[in-house]
């Protein structure tokens, strides 16, 4: 179980100060996290650190997963794409009263607590079952481009929220009172944790990739969002000007989605006739940390993206980074300063040449852009936050209450 005393190697004393005393003010009240699933994606990953932080801390923290059939989640995942901008998908009077009646059977199981904070579209209608608690919506994704009409149904739910919490400016959808808080990664954590270099190698050594030899790589799902196709001819023209270098992209499988194993296909037919490409699947978090420390320069050719962990699980890495200005990626990489930003293919094959000539630059973006995650977007950041936002919600309601 992790306390807040094993972050304190990223630490400044001022800022663990600064922790202890906003949670000395929240003492001893319940906090209660509610996703829909323990163990999968970003937001569990964020809630596996969060949850013992809080609780590190004196808080009475809890996290508590909604229970549905398949149907349900059918249903929900359909939610979360009209939300990110699929205007095709419909709906039935029938998905949402199943939705709704899920939810209902959930909330009967589940306890408010001081502070409730809802994460995404699944559990978003539990506030239905509300008492006096602070009630905060939680938004992952990106609303904010949503089918109209799927936004007009849950409007009515997320409305009866304290607060909600988006995760870019540009995402916020203004139902009610909005804070903003950006994504962040655990330093702790089996994907970002350091590693031994011997560790590093015998990963290299798994899949055949040449220890000796510079690495270039992307982590990413294999979607067109991400740009694989991209990363493939960048690397083209990068082999033509330095002939030993290897690349290396992570992606995942994911037999459930259909366009990830087409997208696959798509980019190793990309690759054909071209050495030295290691296309792989489904690592673990372990390998996934060992690939990211091999680059030489990490690309991230995003032509959209909401914000972009894999960047900044790149530079915690020290590894200097090529992406496209897109979505929260541009948070991150300062150009010139903690990366480059790269406008077009040509462009990102010429500044990663120019990087892995340039071993001095790397090195200075590489130290920079750690330096620019350690102070913004590491988890004790969002627990600052969190921290902050109960303080802010607890303020405002007492003062109601004085003034009413
Ligand atoms: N990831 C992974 N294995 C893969 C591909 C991605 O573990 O094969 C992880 C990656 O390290 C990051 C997350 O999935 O933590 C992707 O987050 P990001 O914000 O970059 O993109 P998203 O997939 O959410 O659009």
């Amino acid at each position: 179980m992790v306390t807040l005393s094993d972050y304190r190697p990223f630490l400044d004393l001022r800022e663990i100060k600064e922790i202890e005393e906003a949670a000395n003010n929240l003492r001893g009240r319940e906090i209660v996290h509610i996703n829909a699933t323990r163990y999968g994606g970003g937001v569990a990953e964020m809630l596996r650190s969060l949850v013992p932080l809080l609780r590190s801390l004196g808080l009475r923290a809890r996290w508590d997963v909604l229970e549905g059939d398949d149907r349900f989640f059918e249903i929900t995942k359909r939610i979360h794409n009209s939300l990110q901008g699929n205007l095709e998908l419909e709906f039935t009077p029938e998905m949402w009263s199943h939705y709704l009646e899920v939810n209902r059977r959930n909330s009967a199981r589940f306890e408010e607590g001081d502070f409730t904070f809802v994460h995404d579209p699944q559990p978003l209608p539990l506030v239905e079952g509300r008492g006096d608690g602070i009630w905060i919506w939680r938004c992952h994704i990106d609303p904010s481009r949503g089918n109209p009409s799927v936004l007009k149904f849950l409007s009515r739910y997320i409305e009866r929220y304290d607060a909600l919490i988006f995760s870019l400016e540009d995402y916020i959808i203004p139902l009610g009172r909005t804070y903003v808080v950006h994504p962040t990664i655990d330093p702790l954590s089996e994907k970002n944790r350091d590693m031994k270099p011997s560790e590093v190698e015998g990963v290299l050594e798994k899949h055949g990739i040449d220890p000796d030899r510079p690495i270039i790589g992307q982590v990413s799902r294999y979607d067109p969002w991400k740009d694989p196709l991209g990363v493939i001819r960048v690397y083209r023209r990068v082999k033509e000007r330095i002939g030993e270098v290897q690349l290396v992209m992570v992606g995942s499988s994911a037999s459930d989605d259909p366009e990830s194993s087409e997208w696959y296909e798509l980019t190793s037919r990309e690759a054909e006739g071209l050495r030295d490409v290691h296309l792989l699947t489904d690592l673990p978090d372990i390998e996934v940390n060992a690939i990211q420390r091999s680059y030489q320069v990490a690309l991230q050719l995003s032509t959209r993206e909401g914000f972009g962990l894999t960047v900044t699980e790149a530079m915690w890495k020290g590894v200097p980074v090529v992406a496209r200005p897109s979505g929260g990626i541009k948070l991150q990489v300062i150009d010139g300063i903690t990366g480059f930003l790269a406008s077009d293919l040509d462009d990102a094959a010429s500044k990663v040449v120019y990087l892995m000539k340039r071993p001095w630059l790397s090195r200075i973006l590489g130290q920079s852009g750690r330096e620019h995650v350690r102070r913004n977007f590491l988890i004790t950041r969002l627990l600052e936050d969190h921290l902050r936002i109960m303080r802010d919600l607890h303020q405002g309601r007492a003062g109601q209450a004085g003034a009413g």
